[in-house]
């Protein structure tokens, strides 16, 4: 309903606490702050206090807030097209397709609008492969434990975190949960309805948590001898968050089908799931598809956001700040040993273990103008953008440094 003759007499913050109102509460009660302009590392808000972003609309803004050459390319783009829908060629998706396929063990791309998806067409191709392989009794899919894919029925259902599944899905779904990191729980998971296993290589929401290399590898030979596929969601430690273009690259190890969207689109909604050639057989005409997905606007963005990670040196340097980081937070915990206790994480993204609650530490950093998150097992989580400057990472430790002061 329009906001008719009933609010005629409000004043314009009267009638936006009314909106407010319309909204379904699940992320309630947001933050009560409304941002009205980005720059760079910086949110301003509607009084105009300028908030150190280091948080980044959750490891999405990978170069900031309006980056010039972002903003004209979609500018661009919003004056010639917006969208075609895939019956027809966007050569534009091809070319960002081509470029993903030729970074990392991929073949084939089917483009999404957001992680979830990107998530659940992978869930399907990998029931799909084995179906094609005449292995229709193979479709359970195996999740860990503290694991976050995403809000659809099936991401849900495969981080089976009971929370968020209870009122939802009936049954199993066809998935099975097991302890993250737990090589024999795993082993014993596996049955002859197995048809694949999706992890996150740095586990996000659950805790920062980068996965060890013998843990992947014992993984992916278990997969090997077992016909199952292995999938990585890298939907939040992909696209050079990680300090490499994909965090399964530090491991040296490959999956067969990979989730990509929060960093991708810098802020454009748009996801991506890869798979290699022979899963992507099974994705025969009329498996999958979608809408808006890799529509004219969204792959512009895109493909200009891959030029910014792909430039020579960009990766180096998210390792470098990275470092540049770490060390900063190492000394607080030094000098702060009663409030925290550790740091975890890969490149920009990045969690300290709190004694006091983070979200306590949150708050307070709030008050003193930056913006971060928190984690799984009492993490504050940072994430700045990955062209963040020396400058903002010594702000960023000078605040949390003075905000432990007030505990
Ligand atoms: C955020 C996230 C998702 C879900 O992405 P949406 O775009 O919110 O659907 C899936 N997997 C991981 C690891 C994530 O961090």
């Amino acid at each position: 309903m329009l906001m008719g003759d009933s609010t005629k007499n409000m004043t314009n913050s009267e009638k936006l606490e009314l909106a407010r109102d319309a909204l379904w509460p699940n992320y309630a009660p947001p933050a009560d702050i409304v941002f009205v302009r980005g720059v760079g590392s910086e949110l301003i808000a509607e009084n105009g206090d300028a908030y150190l972003d280091f948080l980044s609309g959750i490891a999405v803004t990978s170069f900031g807030h309006a980056h010039p050459y972002l903003v004209k390319i979609l500018q661009q783009q919003a004056q010639n097209l917006w969208h075609t829908s895939n019956l027809f060629r966007i050569p534009a998706a091809e070319v960002l397709a081509k470029r993903l396929v030729e970074n990392c063990f991929a073949d084939k791309v089917f483009f999404s609008n957001s992680g979830t998806e990107a998530v659940e067409a992978g869930i399907k191709a990998i029931r799909g492969y084995q179906n094609s392989c005449g292995n229709e009794d193979r479709y359970r899919i195996i999740g860990f434990g503290e694991s976050f894919h995403g809000r659809t029925l099936a991401a849900l259902a495969a981080a089976g975190n009971e929370l968020h599944t209870k009122s939802f899905i009936p049954l199993d779904y066809g998935f099975d949960n097991v302890e993250w990191e737990n090589i024999d729980a795993l082993r014993a998971a596996v049955t002859a309805n197995t048809a694949g296993i999706v992890l996150e290589p740095v586990q996000g929401e659950g805790g920062i948590r980068p996965i060890t290399t013998e843990f992947l590898q014992a993984v992916r030979d278990l997969c090997d001898e077992n016909d199952l596929l292995l999938m990585f969601d890298e939907v939040q430690c992909g696209l050079g968050r990680s300090g490499k273009l994909f965090a399964h690259q530090h491991l040296g190890v490959t999956p067969d089908i990979m989730a990509l969207a929060k960093g991708l689109g810098s802020g454009f909604p748009v996801g991506a799931c890869l798979t290699t050639e022979a899963v992507a057989q099974a994705m025969v005409v009329g498996a999958h598809g979608s809408t808006f997905g890799g529509n004219p606007l969204a792959m512009a963005v895109a493909n200009g956001v891959m030029d910014l990670v792909l430039e020579p040196g960009l990766l180096d340097e998210v390792s470098r700040k990275s470092d540049i980081i770490k060390t900063g937070l190492i000394n607080l915990i030094a000098e702060h040993s009663d409030k925290l206790e550790s740091v975890h994480g890969l490149g920009l993204m990045l969690g300290l273990k709190c004694k006091v609650p983070s979200a306590d530490l949150l708050a307070k950093l709030r008050e003193r103008k930056i913006l971060v998150g928190t984690a799984g097992n009492n993490m504050l989580r940072l994430l700045p953008p990955l062209n963040i400057s020396d400058t903002d990472i010594d702000r960023a430790i000078k605040l949390i440094d003075d905000s432990l002061g007030e505990f």
